[in-house]
């Protein structure tokens, strides 16, 4: 089945809001005339209102990097599912690895802020990947299991056409060493599989699982093209708009 590419660059700690808003207008000026590939970019939160101003009415599309599964009540610096929707979010990244690691988020609560996406209207880019130390011990598909299993109990059927999955092994992520395409796509067929399992073919294979570490237009076609590879999730080579868009403009050569 052809999925349309869905590509993403996450800036992380990076880009004041000038930087932010001189960035998002040369990238809409770049983007492809054609609705081919579905593109947005995840700024720092404090400069979302703006850039969900800036891009509105264009094809470019905002993500935040993390939201909270609560909608309001006593929750020191947390934002929820209705506020980004109010600054004109359509994704909200959910469980990168760095918020793992740094902020302790766990399956559990990667499956309630998915859970809570999907309630409220906004869509989960949901992140699982493995550590070298994991891959080296042959333990890629537990962990990846272990990570989407409490996700997959939160799931509706109605949930699967929308849903994006991120791979993001953590030995790519800000490596220089991406996976290979065939190593990708490895691991995108068995979460496909995992979907099928749950929701049958026809729902899971309109699901996008998109990959990410250490992407840039010279190793996009290559992954573009596997069969399960649906997207990238890309983040230093977002942080310019010569490089984000020569990756969007390689995803449009895909052949699968
Ligand atoms: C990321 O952090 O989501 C990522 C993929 O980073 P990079 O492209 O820099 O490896």
């Amino acid at each position: 089945m052809k999925r349309k590419p869905f590509v993403c660059g996450n800036w992380k700690l990076n880009h004041n809001l000038a930087a932010t808003n001189e960035l998002i207008d040369q990238i809409i000026v770049g983007l492809p005339a054609n609705d081919n590939v579905d593109v947005a970019i995840a700024p720092v939160a404090t400069v979302l209102f703006s850039a969900g101003a800036k891009a509105k009415g264009s094809k470019l599309q905002i993500a935040a990097q993390n939201v909270f599964y609560e909608s309001q009540g006593a929750f020191t610096g947390e934002w929820s599912v209705q506020h980004l929707l109010e600054l004109g979010c359509r994704y909200s990244i959910v469980g990168h690895s760095e918020r793992r690691q740094y902020f302790h988020e766990t399956n559990e609560s990667v499956a309630h802020k998915t859970k809570a996406c999907f309630a409220g209207g906004l869509i989960p880019i949901v992140c699982v990947g493995e550590s070298l130390a994991q891959r080296e011990q042959g333990q890629t598909q537990n962990i990846l299991l272990e990570q989407l299993t409490p996700v997959l109990d939160v799931l509706v059927p109605e949930n699967i056409p929308q849903l994006i999955l991120a791979y993001e092994p953590i030995w790519a992520i800000g490596t220089g060493k991406s996976a290979l395409a065939t190593e990708a796509e490895e691991v995108h067929s068995y979460l496909r599989g995992l979907l099928v399992a749950q929701f049958g073919s026809s729902l899971a294979e309109q699901a996008r699982i998109i990959y990410g570490g250490s992407v840039k237009a010279e190793n996009t076609t290559e992954l573009m093209n596997q069969k399960n590879v649906d997207g990238l999730l890309v983040g230093g080579a977002s942080l310019t708009a010569g490089s984000f868009l020569a990756i969007v403009k390689e995803c449009l050569k895909r052949l699968t």
